[in-house]
């Protein structure tokens, strides 16, 4: 029976029930996965070297003619040493394997042979110990890069090598290639066939450039296409055609910003199509998004519909309500918060004002979604700082909206570039608020090094003294973590920063808990509380509302208060080793602070060098205060780890754990899978 892609791996030729069981471990159960099994990386074979002109300890590749057979011989334990020697035009060597015995059935007197390894020199004998080992065949070339498989126990990678060639010429040319031959053309793109071919058998380096383009962009593709196609069924949604928001903007203390004029009426056309509003409202702390949706819920219950709003912290919810239930009020729109620890004759009161059509507008956290929470007339969604939602989450909420699709807007301060939002999100709408309301000052940004502790304990005291607070950020959490080098290091170092810089010991991450612990000893007449994403949600809340209440002088956290607290009492952000945030994670930090009246100051600690790459990225803090262009900067440098919660829990998403596309690197080619796939998509529903 022919094979084909979906043709269970057991089934090939070459495997049987056990090496199908290995298989599966790597996660290949079909002929199609094996094929998707890419090489981590490839051996360069290509450097064939005479014995006598190889440097000594030069890893090359010789062709050399067996002299003798091979002599297996046993050692200690068991242990076999498989010996011959080899010749060449220029000399010869002995050739020796450890515990390979079965080499005497590859290797015979007389044949010709590619020997890859390292050549060493002793007493002027050259030795090649347990090289690759390769028959030269009459009229076919040996190629010069050789894959080498992420392997798995029961696996190697001579037997991947021999399934893939199989599946290969097997299936010949029954590959079914996801990318439109139209999407392959305009982008240059070869055939999965082809693809598939040069990546894991390359003739030279150039194909292996053609496979990896075509891969890389086959995989942002699927992902950017997979994206929107949630949004393509042709759904309807209530339609929202009454959207006079005169009396709203009236009773504002302020005139709107154009950025946020813009989004309103954006979300207004949207709330009137008849089709679901899919919006990302983005834009900086501080820009103005709460009036923004509340211009959306006040539009959905003009119309006779109910809004949603979920926040993802019961403080967050609160300080939505604070602000909105006062303005919807003069509205005469009854406006509610429900979040976990409203129980008992509250709570029921509540759902049944809900659920008879009372209130308007509910603000609450997942309790939203909770069993017995029933709308009369569900309209609008709104979400704030989506990204810390489950999408599970957000979709529970939605069902709640019955059968009529319900409207859906969320809200980021995390500003980021639309080719990611489209990216994550698929052909979502995004209005941006890329425009402060007037007056705003700015925080004042200021990179130190350690040899500024003294002082900057003392400008915490004159801030306290002045009546204010301070936020302490620091990277990790526990000092276990110090020094190691992370996965992060890495990536550094892979953008050309200096390793050991980022890794000097002086220079290891301060931990929040240890960190607060040593601030407290140094400024003992302060307190000084703690909060990181290892405790419970609980506890953290606890903690953040003595901040919030200004019974703490001084928050030290990892990045959990990225988002959304406000405490305009805050004036001083310091971050403890700047150098291992991203820009856009400092800038987020940065607006924890200055939304108060009184001048506020973000320090950046960093004991990196002074003129170092690291040091000269910091500096762009202290000249750009636009938020968009932060993140487009950070895209390019960092990747898009940094944009989504904080940046280790996405790192470990699978999302976005590509096989071969490096976001960081292939942002021209992203930006061109995300338009093939929006378009493709476009012709699909049409
Ligand atoms: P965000 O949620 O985007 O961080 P907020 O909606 O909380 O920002 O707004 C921050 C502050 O700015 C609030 O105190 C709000 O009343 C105020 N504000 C919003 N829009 C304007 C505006 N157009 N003019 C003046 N102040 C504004
Ligand atoms: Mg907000």
């Amino acid at each position: 029976m022919p094979i084909a892609f979906d043709t269970n791996i057991q089934y090939m030729r070459g495997v049987g029930e056990a090496r199908a069981k290995a298989l599966q471990k790597l996660g290949i159960t079909n002929v199609g996965e094996l094929l998707y099994h890419f090489p981590r990386g490839y051996e360069f074979r290509g450097n064939v070297k005479e014995l006598a002109s190889a440097e000594p300890n030069e890893t090359a590749s010789f062709i050399l003619t067996a002299a003798t057979d091979v002599h297996n011989a046993t050692l200690r334990r068991g242990m076999t040493i498989s010996k011959l020697r080899a010749f060449d035009a220029s000399g010869s060597a002995e050739i020796t394997f450890f515990n390979q015995p079965y080499i005497k059935d590859t290797i015979v007197k007389g044949g010709e042979y590619r020997f890859f390894g390292k050549l060493t020199r002793e007493r002027g004998k050259n030795i090649l110990s347990s090289p690759t080992v390769e028959s030269i065949i009459e009229g076919r070339e040996l190629p010069p890069l050789v894959a080498v498989y992420p392997l798995t126990s029961g696996v190697n990678s001579k037997m991947l090598t021999k399934l893939v060639s199989t599946a290969l010429s097997e299936l010949s040319d029954n590959i079914p290639d996801i990318l439109p031959e139209t999407v392959r053309d305009e982008n240059q793109l070869c055939s999965i066939g082809t693809a598939l071919r040069f990546i894991h058998n390359p003739p030279d380096f150039k194909s292996l450039e053609i496979a990896k383009r075509r891969l890389v962009f086959e995989e942002l593709y699927r992902f950017a296409y997979g994206a929107g196609e949630k949004r393509d069924k042709k759904q309807t949604a209530p339609k929202m055609s009454d959207t006079d928001i005169t009396a709203l903007t009236q009773a504002l203390p302020y005139t709107l910003t154009g950025a946020q004029t813009r989004a309103i009426s954006e979300i207004s056309v949207d709330l009137a199509s008849g089709v679901p509003m899919r919006r990302l409202v983005s834009g900086d702390v501080g820009s103005g998004k709460t009036v923004v949706a509340a211009a959306a819920a006040y539009i959905a219950v003009r119309n006779g519909f109910q809004c949603a709003i979920m926040a993802p912290t019961e403080i967050l919810a609160n300080q939505h309500y604070t602000e909105l239930s006062g303005l919807l009020g003069r509205l005469n729109i009854k406006t509610t918060l429900l979040t976990g620890s409203v129980k008992g004759k509250a709570r029921r009161e509540i759902l049944s004002e809900l659920a008879d059509g009372t209130v308007g507008v509910l603000i609450g956290t997942h309790a939203l979604i909770s069993d017995g929470v029933e709308f009369a007339k569900l309209g609008l969604v709104i979400c704030d700082e989506q990204h810390r939602f489950g999408v599970g989450q957000r979709e529970a909420l939605l069902q709640k909206g019955g059968t009529d699709t319900c409207h859906q807007l969320t809200m980021s301060a995390t500003p980021i570039p639309r080719t990611l939002a489209m990216f994550f999100w698929g052909d979502l709408n995004m209005s941006a608020l890329n425009e402060m309301p007037p007056g705003r000052q700015r925080v004042q940004t200021f990179t130190v090094n350690e040899s500024y502790r003294e002082r900057l304990n003392g400008f915490i005291l004159k801030q306290t003294a002045e009546g204010h607070q301070t936020y302490v950020v620091c990277p990790s959490v526990e000092e276990a973590e110090l020094g190691e080098v992370t996965q992060e290091d890495i990536r550094l170092f892979d953008f050309g920063y200096d390793i050991e810089e980022i890794m000097r010991p002086k220079n290891t991450p301060k931990a929040a808990t240890t960190w607060a612990q040593k601030l407290a000893e140094d400024l003992p007449e302060l307190n000084i509380g703690c909060v990181h994403g290892k405790m419970k949600p609980a506890d953290k809340e606890a903690v953040m509302s003595r901040f919030v209440s200004g019974e703490l002088n001084v928050l030290v956290s990892t990045t959990v208060i990225e988002v959304g607290v406000n405490v305009p009492n805050a004036t001083l952000m310091i971050v403890e080793n700047a150098e291992r945030f991203g820009l856009s994670q400092l800038h987020q930090l940065r607006g924890r602070v200055g939304r108060g009246s009184a001048k506020s100051y973000c320090i950046l600690v960093s004991d990196t060098k002074e003129g170092s790459t690291a040091r000269q990225r910091l500096e762009v803090m202290k000249s750009t205060y636009d938020g968009f262009k932060i993140a487009e900067f950070d895209l390019g440098e960092r990747g898009p780890g940094d944009f989504f919660k904080n940046g280790d829990e996405i790192r470990q998403h699978g999302d976005l754990r590509f096989k071969i596309a490096n976001l960081c690197e292939d942002m021209a080619l992203l930006e061109a899978a995300v338009a093939a796939a929006s378009a493709q998509r476009a012709k699909t529903t049409e």
